[in-house]
């Protein structure tokens, strides 16, 4: 059995503040609770049947796990030039997926820590078909297409409760109580990682009784930038139309497909945010 693990910082244990993660000093800690976070979920596969683990570093650079301290059974996948995004790596050979370390959408529970929608800085609300998602839903409907349930997450109490809305069976550890976007009641990482391993293993244990998130049909995003100047560069894609001054929408055949297009889009919005070519403007 194999199984894919996208792990991301602001959900790890002992994380509470964005100020945190920008400081270069404090930044280092949460690398190595990050890495150890993630190691507490492959022990946890592992003892549940796993024999095989791909973990995929999905925050900022998508290169914060020490890979000296991780745990030696699993693979990681780390740098940023990823069409894949968060789930490089990921296909049908997968038996399931497990969130690490992932948090709340922007604009939804005013208590879930550090909430954004991938990219903090143009990505105000994010809609697939209709429904306004946040990355872990996103990402787990890619999985769908490859026919891989989302088995684990774990992350702040806000945040399981709003993925929990979509995916209501899906195996939780709650290493923090989210009592504002920059604070939280947080576990100790003792605490936090017996919790991981111990509800990883549940999860896995019972791995054939999630269904995977299935998007039939065609898939229409409906990205809703912070800025005008984010959301009009990404019109540049011709199958992009601007609905709205900050707002952009386009259709694809299936979710894959879909989710590399919304990626491109971010790219694009993330590199328009002070003008294309590096000019700081107002
Ligand atoms: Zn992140």
């Amino acid at each position: 059995m194999k199984l894919f693990i996208s792990a991301d910082i602001e959900g790890i244990s002992g994380v509470a503040t964005g100020q945190q993660l920008k400081t270069p000093s404090e930044y280092q800690r949460f690398r190595k609770l990050m890495t150890q976070d993630v190691n507490a979920a492959i022990e946890g596969a592992f003892n549940g049947g796993a024999k095989e683990v791909v973990v995929a570093d999905g925050h900022g650079n998508m290169s914060n796990i020490f890979i000296e301290d991780l745990d030696s059974r699993a693979t990681l996948v780390q740098g940023s030039n990823r069409v894949m995004c968060q789930l490089e790596g990921l296909d049908d050979s997968f038996a399931g997926i497990l969130f690490v370390g992932h948090h709340g959408r922007e604009g939804g529970s005013e208590r879930a820590v550090i909430s954004h929608t991938l990219a903090g800085i143009c990505v105000n609300e994010m809609k697939i078909n209709g429904k306004v998602v946040g990355e872990t839903e996103m990402n787990a409907m890619v999985a769908g297409q490859f026919s891989v349930p989302t088995v684990f997450i774990s992350g702040d109490d806000a945040y399981v409760a709003e993925v929990q809305e979509t995916l209501p069976d899906v195996e939780a550890a709650i290493v923090k109580r989210g009592i504002d976007r920059f604070s939280a009641e947080l576990l100790h990482p003792e605490k936090a990682h017996k919790l991981i391993r111990e509800k990883v293993e549940a999860a896995v244990r019972r791995i054939d009784q999630f269904s995977p998130l299935k998007v039939e049909g065609p898939v229409t995003f409906e990205i809703e930038m912070k800025g005008p100047n984010q959301a009009l560069m990404t019109t540049t894609i011709p199958t992009v139309t601007l609905v709205g001054p900050k707002t952009i929408r386009f259709t694809c055949d299936d979710m894959v497909t879909a989710y590399k297009h919304m990626w491109g889009c971010v790219i694009i919005a993330m590199t328009a945010t002070n003008g294309v070519l590096g000019q700081v403007n107002a």
